[in-house]
């Protein structure tokens, strides 16, 4: 088989997104024939002027190992897009863009409807070819199609956020990361403040069974659309958002402490109380969360941050409330040790 082809067999078998980006640049760079020197695939964070470049993949002919940014890496280290000229170009013209003069290089846009989400950045020896440049094109479109199909499994039909069923694989990700499991070699910890760490929180809208039974399932699918965008909008790029089921929805999130953890869920929940949804009004959630210890497992994590739920709502609802601080406080029993499921209020 031609190894183009092959390649690019092999690249729609995958399921993983992060081996996904590293088949790209490796594809791009093989399948140039010397061509492509470097192969860059960014993620485009934040928005107007303060857009910065979250390294997805990246990789130099000739190397083997595929390199990327820390799923939690601090996005006031991250470099501006306007920080290299090429990359802001083709992020205002939604389309490739290539430098005449040495050092050669072309930055192709990955697009949606909203805009721009991802740029590939290509290092040359030389002015890249057009048929190069229409070989790279080709090879995008078919990463963007695949993405497409992963999203369409993964993410949840109606708010978009991400299902239940990609949590587990996601938790374990994140607390590999979180104890420097995958480091780099040689890599350093960027966070090595002993405060910092990794939140679970699950949210529960307060009485929505109101909301169906006096507006329609059709009005209480809106609620549940529009509480994901507040969501979306009260969080940090690499925050991780999930619709559990029904009217439940998971956050996983990284903090430099418990207590910043506390103010993001409380301005959630602030948020959520001050907008006013159509035909409805307001409405308010119920959160409760826990830090992820470790060796935690996604279940025992969600279990511990579903009581705190609980307390939350036979405790007046529209409030968030702390696992660790209602056994801290005595209100809660914690079971980890014994590893049983039995709560005392
Ligand atoms: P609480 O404050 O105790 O959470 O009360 P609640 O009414 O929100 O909770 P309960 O678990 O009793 O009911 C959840 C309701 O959510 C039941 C159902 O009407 C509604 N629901 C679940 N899934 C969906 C959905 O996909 N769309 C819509 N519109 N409603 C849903
Ligand atoms: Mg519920
Ligand atoms: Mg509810």
């Amino acid at each position: 088989m031609n190894a183009l082809v092959q390649s690019l067999a092999a690249m729609s078998g995958l399921r993983d997104r992060d081996a996904l980006d590293a088949a790209l640049v490796r594809l791009v760079i093989d399948s140039s024939e010397g061509a492509v020197r470097s192969a860059t695939l960014i993620r485009v964070v934040g928005e107007g002027d303060d857009r910065r470049c979250l390294l997805q993949a990246h990789l130099e002919a000739g190397q083997t190992q595929v390199s990327r940014d820390l799923l939690w890496t601090d996005w006031t280290t991250l470099p501006h897009v306007s920080d290299f000229p090429l990359r802001q170009l083709a992020v205002e013209r939604a389309r490739a863009v290539h430098s005449d003069a040495a050092p050669h290089a072309a930055v192709v846009p990955l697009l949606t409807s909203q805009g721009t989400w991802g740029l590939l950045d290509l290092g040359a020896a030389h002015a890249l070819t057009t048929h190069t440049l229409d070989l790279v094109e080709g090879i995008l479109l078919t990463y963007n199609n695949l993405l497409g199909l992963l999203d369409y499994g993964e993410k949840d039909a109606l708010t978009e956020l991400l299902n239940r069923k990609t949590f587990d694989g996601a938790f374990f990700k994140a607390t590999a990361e979180q104890h420097g499991d995958e480091l780099p070699e040689g890599g350093e910890r960027r966070h090595a403040d002993p405060d910092a760490g990794v939140w679970l929180a699950v949210l529960d809208i307060d009485h929505f069974k109101r909301v169906n039974d006096t507006y329609g399932h059709l009005i209480g699918d809106e609620v549940l659309l529009l509480l994901a965008r507040l969501m979306r909008s009260s969080f940090r790029f690499h925050d991780q958002l999930y619709r559990f089921g029904g009217e439940e929805f998971v956050v996983l999130m990284r903090c430099d402490s418990v207590g910043h953890a506390q103010t993001a869920l409380e301005r959630l929940r602030e948020r959520v109380q001050a907008y006013v949804f159509p035909q409805v009004g307001t409405i308010t959630v119920s959160i409760g969360f826990s830090v992820l210890l470790p060796h935690d497992t996604p279940s025992g994590a969600f279990g511990r941050a579903d009581k705190a739920v609980y307390h939350a709502k036979e405790h007046g609802r529209n409030q968030v409330c702390s696992y660790q601080a209602l056994v801290a406080s005595g209100e809660l029993v914690d079971q980890v040790a014994e590893g049983m499921d039995v709560d005392l209020f």
